[in-house]
């Protein structure tokens, strides 16, 4: 198994791959990832997390042969084993060698409560891995602010607050994410949701530090046409694709995209 530590995903900016359930048969789990693979190896400022479903966890970590990416899930149940028809529990993804579990995620929060996403979290982390959560507005009205600060504390007000440099947020606006006539938010949206979230996370956590060792990437309808803006006017950690993360063609000028904004960032 390849092995990459906290210290070499921290310097890199993440691209998280969420393939939901667009890829159906073992045959095209695997051509997916190898056709992207040769590229990811040789990424100097990128770090993937492929987010397959579940029943090709295994086949990805077995392919995976760089430090440049990490396998992740969509989901995790809280409990390690027992009568739970249908879940995978959180022992199961450990122990397929998961680093991140997204969880939250709006697609999922019609099956689950506020209760068993905080739950997955603190079982996640319990576990030594790291939660990608999910926090965003139904919609940019009036009430955008107050939604997701009550997301975040439904989260963690029943989670350890021991492990922020563990904890991922993934800002994703719920209007804004995988649909043919929606668009992302704007790297101006971004950054007054962020501001809220931070704020937040500081009122829960009591300590600025902590909010420091998160880190913070934006979801919604992104694709090598507009990742430039969040590149040029936002210090956002990474980004989360949906829709485009199973398109080889369109992941490849996102990394190019990310690895020539880094690079022109070192030489100012
Ligand atoms: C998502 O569902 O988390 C997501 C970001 O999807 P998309 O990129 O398709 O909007």
């Amino acid at each position: 198994m390849w092995y990459t530590t906290s210290t070499m995903i921290n310097k890199k900016k993440l691209l998280i791959a969420n393939w939901k359930m667009n890829v159906t048969s073992q045959k095209e789990a695997e051509g997916l990832f190898l056709s992207i693979r040769n590229v990811i190896t040789r990424l100097n400022h990128t770090h993937m997390i492929c987010c397959p479903p579940h029943i090709y966890l295994n086949q990805v970590a077995e392919h995976v042969n760089s430090n440049n990416y990490t396998v992740g899930a969509q989901d995790a149940y809280a409990e390690e084993s027992g009568s739970r028809t249908g879940e995978t529990s959180v022992l199961m993804i450990k122990n397929a060698e998961v680093g991140h579990v997204i969880l939250g995620h709006s697609e999922r929060r019609h099956l689950e409560t506020k209760l068993d996403v905080a739950r997955k979290v603190s079982a996640v982390l319990e576990h030594g891995m790291k939660p990608i959560i999910c926090i965003g507005e139904e919609q940019r009205d009036k009430n955008w602010k107050k939604e997701i600060q009550q997301q975040l504390k439904d989260v963690f007000d029943r989670v350890s607050k021991k492990e922020p440099e563990n904890i991922i947020i993934a800002y994703e606006p719920i209007w804004a994410i995988s649909g043919d006539k929606k668009s992302p938010a704007t790297s101006v949206q971004y950054n007054e949701s962020i501001a809220v979230i931070k704020e937040e996370l500081k009122k829960i956590f009591r300590t600025q530090k902590a909010v420091e060792e998160m880190k913070f990437v934006y979801g919604g309808s992104l694709d090598d046409k507009n990742i430039e803006d969040f590149l040029k006017n936002t210090d956002t950690d990474g980004f989360l694709v949906g829709r485009v993360s199973h398109d080889p063609r369109i992941l490849m000028s996102m990394f190019r995209l990310i690895e020539t904004h880094v690079e022109n960032e070192e030489e100012l």
